[in-house]
């Protein structure tokens, strides 16, 4: 296959002012590179990034703004240089789209923490559209027996509770305390699980216990109050915060046992502050982790099929996508909305 340079016009989805709901609009595509794909897009999951940069949070968005980089769809065009993949393809494509390929973190094969890695949806059209570019080495084969609404969330949610949990090396039977039952945490629940961990789900919304049992959690708890919290002192080896909301961060390090990890996910708006004394008494740490490499990214889809992850997702058709948004924005989604482009 060669390169195809013909410029197309593309529909799409976009916001046209921060904060405004999203309206069909067109836009032509930049000729492909020689490490490009073009996919036609049959699946964008809407992911609370979206929502953010919709909104112009981080003061990163330009508009008119396409979101969406929960994406899968077939090939429809190969750059020169592609030569792994093949014109009609699944692929599935998350939060970043490229990156240097030069830099010491790409040469070692974590693209995730390039400095200049190339988010799908900022400063170029994402997702909710019927066709997105992006580097071919950023395209991950979905496996065959994964349906294209399933696989959608993985890329971006998935990803970021599955890397994690994965680069932690959990030995089987470790104890493993994940905070909120929701978008992310849904996933999460489902990996640790499949990890062989004893999954705690914590929770705010006692409604959600079921689900949270459904989904593989050993025990769930209600944090009516701090005090549930101090009653769990010293029983996980590691925890994943998923919420973007602050929480109550030292209450949660003595949730650790000696030598836990604390990982955070979920971008809270304010500072993390914690007396030294919690981190130091019983050798804890406490980090961040930012999506996955596209190795993980693969290691993760197989991971998936493998143990039979639930389909827990609700199904919107392109145009009904301010619905799917509104949704979100009030927590009613169980628990990933996918957008579904009919062509
Ligand atoms: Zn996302």
């Amino acid at each position: 296959m060669t390169a195809a340079t013909t410029v197309s016009e593309v529909r799409a989805y976009a916001a046209m002012c921060p904060g405004a709901a999203l309206e069909p609009y067109r836009f032509s595509h930049r000729d492909l590179a020689a490490t490009d794909i073009e996919i036609a897009i049959t699946h964008c999951g809407i992911c609370h990034s979206d929502w953010h940069l919709i909104q112009n949070d981080w003061g990163v968005s330009s508009y008119p703004l396409v979101p969406g980089h929960e994406i899968v769809g077939t090939i429809a065009r190969l750059g020169a240089e592609i030569t792994a993949l093949r014109q009609g393809q699944r692929v599935g494509v998350g939060w970043l789209a490229g990156a240097c390929m030069r830099c010491e973190q790409c040469r070692a094969g974590t693209e995730n923490l390039c400095r200049q890695a190339q988010p799908t949806c900022v400063g170029r059209p994402g997702g909710y559209a019927a066709a997105v570019i992006v580097d071919g080495r950023f395209a991950a084969s979905i496996p065959h027996q994964m349906p294209s609404e399933v696989a959608a969330p993985l890329l971006c949610a998935g990803i970021t509770v599955f890397a994690p949990l994965r680069r932690r090396q959990l030995a089987p039977c470790s104890r493993v305390g994940i905070v909120g039952v929701g978008g992310l945490s849904h996933l999460a629940i489902q990996f640790a699980k499949g990890m062989g961990c004893a999954v705690t789900a914590f929770s705010e919304t006692a409604g959600k216990a079921k689900d949270a049992a459904h989904l593989g959690a050993d025990r769930f708890v209600w944090l009516g109050s701090e005090a549930e919290l101090k009653a769990e002192a010293s029983t996980s080896d590691f925890v994943l915060a998923t919420p973007p909301v602050d929480l109550p961060w030292a209450a949660y390090l003595e949730v650790l046992k000696p030598d836990g990890r604390f990982c955070i996910v979920g971008a809270a708006p304010g500072d993390v502050r914690l007396p030294a004394c919690a981190l130091i008494g019983g050798q804890k740490s406490i980090g961040g982790s930012a999506v996955g490499s596209n190795a993980e990214i693969r290691a993760m889809l197989d991971f998936a099929v493998a143990h039979h992850l639930q389909r827990m997702v609700e199904l919107y058709a392109m145009n009904d996508v301010n619905k799917a948004l509104e949704r979100l924005i009030r927590n009613q989604i169980r628990y990933r909305a996918v957008l579904v482009h009919h062509g």
